[in-house]
């Protein structure tokens, strides 16, 4: 059988358009999946050559201004979610080679397998970067002999630095939930908001009010209750972001669990991390701060390749934005990896100069592969090389020259 590559005109919105023949729902059994995978093995013929595609244009590695800290005062861990090479790869092409992840001098690979399974979930894979130990699938904060997992920012908030993260996900979903949350299973909504509502961190940005309110609940609580209490300020909505003016901050920009893709929920990324930003560096002794692109994942599980590059193209965003900072700063130790990669996502052909991919994904699921890690500022040549997901945790701390706390609460 013949491939059939579709592309598309680019879409005003997008800089990159990347289309695959196929979608897939976002749950399907793997025997149905090996059947697919077998009869698009088929399909994958040599892409054509393009003169184009092997230009030397576009593809330099962009210089850096040295860090001027020998040791990092702030730490900036930004996770794509299912953000393998070829998620990186298409978003580089798409920027038409002006990609903000040339800009990292030092870049190696993550090993991603969980506890009990060779493809990690969010829940196993968030944990072992934020907490440093690998665990099940499905848990979240919690190793898989029940006890607790501290995360990076739990440790850094009780070494007296400011603490946040900001994602474009429910904040009870299980990357985020991972830097505050102790569960055995990751969709435990109530017993997570609970946890959420007692969070130490100044700065929390993400979506997923529904799960907070009390007619919503079974417990009937109002975790947003208990942290107007304790002193936030709580946004619902980008605008409300925008204006906030309070130093202990929560935004829940949009009521449903699974939050609009980027071209409808605009740039809560950036305007986020900008916030976020404003808030942590008032702290004279440092910050920890996660970022996420969440939905690099949910566009991949679905084999759709326009949201996927709606969303590469918002990370790019976000990573103009903390690298400017990280330069500017020159203390700041910033590191991009993902917890895994979804979708099987491979690259066919495409055309730098229009910033065009040809793709196919070979399944609807995660996939086992190891996945980047780039790093900037004091400590990032730590990272070169292929190193475990735990190690990640380690070397933060490390770079921050502190000694690395018990992992047990
Ligand atoms: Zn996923």
């Amino acid at each position: 059988m013949k491939k059939q590559v579709i592309v598309l005109a680019l879409c005003a919105m997008l800089p990159l358009t990347a289309l695959c023949q196929s979608k897939q729902k976002h749950t399907q059994a793997s025997s149905e999946r090996m059947t697919e995978m077998s009869i698009r093995g088929e399909w994958i013929d040599q892409p054509s050559d393009s003169p184009k595609y092997q230009s030397d244009n576009g593809h330099e590695t962009q210089k850096m201004a040295q860090p001027k800290a020998k040791r990092a005062k702030n730490v900036i861990i930004i996770i794509g979610d299912g953000m393998g090479t070829a998620q990186v790869y298409s978003s580089i092409v798409a920027q038409r080679g002006k990609s903000n992840f040339l800009r990292f001098p030092f870049s190696g690979f993550s090993r991603t397998y969980s506890n009990n399974k060779y493809t990690t979930d969010s829940g196993a894979g968030g944990t072992a970067i934020v907490g440093g130990k690998k665990t099940n699938n499905k848990f979240v904060g919690m190793a898989a002999d029940s006890t607790d997992i501290l995360s990076f920012l739990e440790l850094a908030h009780a070494q007296g630095m400011a603490t946040g993260f900001v994602v474009t996900c429910s904040v009870l979903d299980a990357t985020p939930a991972s830097t505050y949350g102790t569960v055995p299973y990751r969709k435990m909504f109530d017993t997570l908001s609970d946890q959420f509502s007692h969070i130490p961190f100044e700065v929390m940005i993400g979506g997923g009010l529904h799960e907070f309110l009390p007619e919503n609940r079974k417990d009937g609580k109002h975790p947003l209750d208990t942290l107007v209490q304790r002193g936030y300020e709580v946004a619902y909505s980008l605008d409300a972001l925008r204006k906030a003016q309070s130093n202990k901050l929560v935004a829940l920009v949009s009521e449903p669990f699974y939050t609009e893709r980027a071209s409808v929920r605009g740039p809560l990324l950036q305007v986020g991390v900008e916030k976020a930003l404003n808030i942590l560096t008032q702290n004279k002794e440092g910050f920890a701060m996660m970022i996420e692109g969440s939905q690099i994942d949910w566009a991949c599980h679905n084999n759709d390749a326009e949201h996927m590059a709606e969303e590469m193209a918002d990370f790019e965003k976000m990573l103009q934005i903390v690298l400017d900072f990280a330069e500017r700063d020159g203390n700041t130790l910033v590191v991009v990896t993902a917890d895994h990669e979804t979708g099987g996502l491979v690259l066919l052909s495409g055309d730098i100069e229009k910033g065009t991919n040809e793709c196919k994904y070979m399944t609807g699921d995660h996939s086992g592969v190891m996945v980047p890690v780039f790093a900037y500022g004091p400590g990032a040549e730590q990272f070169s090389g292929i190193q475990n997901n735990t190690e990640i945790f380690a070397k933060l701390f490390k770079a921050m020259g502190k000694t690395m706390p018990a992992t047990k609460k």
